[in-house]
C-alpha cells in the first residue's frame, strides 16, 4: 500500500509569469494527484524547480539589460509565492542553477559518455555576423518546415509539436534584431537516439495500453515515421552548465538535457536537505517506485523519449558514479499523463500580447479553491479547452456554492442551532439513511480510480454529482419541517447528512484543499488534513537559492469514509465559498481588453 510515487512536475522557465494556461496544464493537477496519494498514505515526492538556464531567460535579460541569474531570481521568487497561496505543494521547488544540479547533471553526461551513448559531430548552426556569435535555437525563429506554421523556433515547432533540424527552417530571422543568420560549422556532443530506439520501443510498448491518445500518438509516431536521429546535447553558450570535459571553454549543456534532469537531482536535493542522503533511492532506484510526469503537450517528446532514453543509457553506471555497492539502473516514467492546452476566451493565450489571466493577479481578487476547482472541470485532458470568464462565474456560483457550499453550511448551521454544537443521536438508521451513505463512500473507490488513472474531470464531477446526492436526500427527508413536529426524525437526517458531508470533505480535499481543511475544523477535528509549507534557504558554491518545501508530518487525513459519531462537539460553520457577482464578467473582459 505505501509504494512510493514521483511527483514530476513540468520546470517553469524563469522568465515568465505563470498563468492559468501553465497551472492547468500541469502544475495544478500534479499536486490533486500528489495530495490524493498522500491521503491513501503512499510516500510522495513532488519534485520541480525554475528551468534559469535556457535561452528565454538571457533573451530576456539582454532586452531588460540585467544579468541572467536577476531574471531567474526575480521570477522564481514569484512562483514561490504563487504556489503557496494556490497551496502547491512540491515536497521541493528549486531550480536549475544549484551546485547539486550542475554536479548531476555532470554526471549523467559522463555515464552516457562512458557507455558509448554519446558522439561528437560538427553540424550547421545559425551564425548572427552583426552579433559575432552563434545564436541559440530559441534566438532563431521561422517557418516550419513541416506543418508551414510561420512562428515555429528553429528546435521545435509548438503548432505540430515535432522536433525540428536547425538548417531547414525555411526563412530564418534572429529574435534579437531581426537579421538573417547564416549557417556555420560548430561541433557538438549529441545522444545517440538511434542506438536507444530498440530499447525505447519496448519502453513505450510495455505502456501503451494506459497512456493518453496523444501522448502515444506523438511519441510512437516518431519513431515510425523514420525512426529516432541523434539530438545535440551542448550549446555555444555562457550561460549554463560547463561541458564537463576538457577542451570545452565556452560549451553548455543544452537546456533541454539538463532540465529534465532536474527531476533527479531534486530528489537528490531532497535526500540533502533531509540529511538523508540516499533517500532520492526511495524513488529513483526501487522498482517498486511509479513516476508521473506532469507536462503540458508541447513536452511530450522530451519526457516519453528522450528522458527515458538518457534514463536507458545510464544503466546503473549513475547509481555506481554516486558509491552504490550495488547499483542499479534508475526507475522509467510510469506515466506521463500530459495535457493539451487551455485557451482565453476564444483565443490562444500569449504573455508577448498579454492575452493572459496570471495566477497571482487572479488571487489578489478570488479565494484558491474556486481557480482549483474552475481550472479543474474544465481541464484540456483530451482536447483544448477554454477559459471563459461567464463559465467561471456560472461554476462558481451554481456549483462550488449552490451544491456544495451551501450544502455544508445549512446542513452546520441547523445542527448547531438545534443540538448546541453536538452530533445528533440518530437513533436506528433508516433504508434511506443507509443507502445514501452507501452511496457516498463507494466515492472512496469510484474517485480514487479515476485519480489514479489521472482523469481528474471525471473524478472531480463524480464527487459533485456525489454532493448533489446529499441535497436530494435532503429534500426527501426535510429536516428543517420535521424538527417541529419529529425531532427524531430531524436528528436522523441531520446526522446522515453530516456524516455524508463529513466524507465529501476528503473526497473534495485533494481538488479544493483550503475549504476542506476549513470544513474539518467546522466538523469539530483538532488535526489538519495536510502538511505545511515552507520556503528555505539553501547555500552553495552558486551562492544562494531560495527552496519551496512540503512538510507533509502535521497532516493525518486519509482517504477514508467519515467516522462521524453521536456525541462528537462540532464549531459554529461560516460559508465556505463567496457568492460572486454578475458583474465581474464585464469587469474581467475589460481588464483583458477585451
Ligand atoms: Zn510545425
Amino acid at each position: 500500500m505505501s509504494e512510493p510515487i514521483l511527483v514530476a512536475v513540468a520546470w517553469p522557465y524563469a522568465n515568465a509569469e505563470i498563468h492559468v494556461g501553465n497551472l492547468t496544464g500541469s502544475y495544478l493537477p500534479a499536486d490533486i494527484f500528489s495530495r490524493y496519494q498522500r491521503l491513501k498514505g503512499r510516500k510522495v515526492l513532488m519534485v520541480s524547480g525554475s528551468d534559469s538556464h535556457g535561452t528565454p531567460i538571457t533573451v530576456r535579460a539582454d532586452a531588460e539589460n540585467i544579468t541572467p541569474i536577476e531574471v531567474y531570481h526575480r521570477f522564481h521568487e514569484g512562483f514561490l509565492e504563487l504556489f503557496q497561496s494556490l497551496g502547491l505543494t512540491y515536497d521541493v521547488f528549486t531550480s536549475t542553477h544549484t551546485e547539486n544540479h550542475f554536479n548531476v547533471s555532470q554526471k549523467i553526461f559522463l555515464a552516457l559518455n562512458k557507455n558509448g551513448f554519446l558522439y561528437q559531430e560538427s553540424q550547421e548552426q545559425w551564425y548572427s555576423t552583426s552579433q559575432n556569435r552563434f545564436l541559440p535555437d530559441r534566438y532563431v525563429e521561422g517557418t516550419c518546415y513541416i506543418c508551414g506554421y510561420e512562428n515555429a523556433r528553429s528546435d521545435q515547432c509548438d503548432k505540430c509539436g515535432n522536433l525540428l533540424e536547425a538548417g531547414k527552417l525555411i526563412d530564418p530571422k534572429s529574435k534579437i534584431d531581426g537579421s538573417t543568420p547564416e549557417l556555420r560549422e560548430t561541433t557538438h556532443f549529441f545522444l545517440d537516439l538511434s542506438k536507444l530506439e530498440p530499447q525505447i520501443a519496448i519502453f513505450l510498448k510495455e505502456r501503451e495500453s494506459y497512456w493518453r491518445q496523444n501522448v502515444l500518438r506523438q511519441s510512437l509516431g516518431q519513431i515510425q515515421s523514420d525512426g529516432l536521429r541523434g539530438r545535440p546535447i551542448t550549446r555555444d553558450l555562457d550561460w549554463g552548465i560547463p561541458v564537463p570535459l576538457e577542451d570545452q571553454t565556452g560549451k553548455c549543456l543544452y537546456v533541454w538535457f539538463e532540465a529534465v534532469i532536474g527531476y533527479l537531482s531534486a530528489a537528490i536535493e531532497y535526500g540533502l536537505i533531509t540529511k538523508d542522503s540516499d533517500a532520492w533511492k526511495e524513488w529513483w532506484t526501487n522498482k517498486d517506485s511509479k513516476s508521473y510526469y506532469f507536462i503540458g503537450k508541447d513536452n511530450i517528446p522530451f519526457h516519453a523519449i528522450i528522458w527515458p532514453a538518457e534514463l536507458l543509457g545510464l544503466s546503473t553506471t549513475f547509481d555506481e558514479m554516486m558509491g552504490s555497492e550495488n547499483p542499479s539502473p534508475l526507475v522509467l516514467p510510469y506515466d506521463v499523463p500530459a495535457n493539451e492546452f487551455m485557451n482565453l476566451e476564444g483565443q490562444k493565450i500569449s504573455g508577448s500580447r498579454n492575452w493572459a489571466v496570471y495566477g497571482r493577479d487572479f488571487l489578489s481578487r478570488y479565494d484558491p479553491d474556486p481557480l482549483r476547482y474552475y481550472l479543474t472541470v474544465s481541464m484540456p485532458e483530451t482536447r483544448d479547452s477554454d477559459w471563459d470568464w461567464d463559465e467561471f462565474y456560472h461554476r462558481n456560483n451554481d456549483e462550488l456554492v449552490a451544491t456544495w457550499g451551501n450544502l455544508a453550511n445549512r446542513v452546520l448551521s441547523f445542527a448547531y442551532k438545534h443540538w448546541e454544537g453536538v452530533v445528533p443521536d440518530p437513533g436506528p438508521l433508516s433504508e434511506l439513511d443507509v443507502s445514501l451513505l452507501a452511496t457516498i463512500e463507494s466515492g472512496f473507490e469510484t474517485v480514487g480510480k479515476e485519480i489514479e488513472a489521472v482523469h481528474l474531470r471525471s473524478a472531480l464531477q463524480e464527487v459533485v454529482r456525489l454532493a448533489s446526492e446529499v441535497n436530494k436526500y435532503l429534500d426527501q427527508t426535510a429536516p428543517w419541517t420535521a424538527i417541529k413536529t419529529h425531532k427524531q426524525n430531524a436528528a436522523r437526517a441531520i446526522f446522515t447528512a453530516m456524516k455524508a458531508i463529513d466524507s465529501l470533505k476528503t473526497l473534495f480535499a485533494p481538488f479544493i484543499p483550503f475549504t476542506s481543511e476549513k470544513l474539518n475544523k467546522f466538523l469539530g477535528y483538532s488535526d489538519n488534513l495536510f502538511g505545511t509549507q515552507s520556503v528555505i534557504i539553501e547555500q552553495d558554491n552558486l551562492g544562494e537559492h531560495t527552496v519551496l518545501r512540503y512538510h507533509p508530518e502535521t497532516g493525518k487525513g486519509e482517504w477514508k469514509p467519515s467516522k462521524l459519531k453521536p456525541g462528537m462537539t462540532f464549531n459554529k460553520p461560516e460559508p465556505l465559498f463567496k457568492k460572486l457577482d454578475q458583474s465581474i464578467v464585464e469587469e474581467e473582459r475589460t481588464r483583458l481588453g477585451k
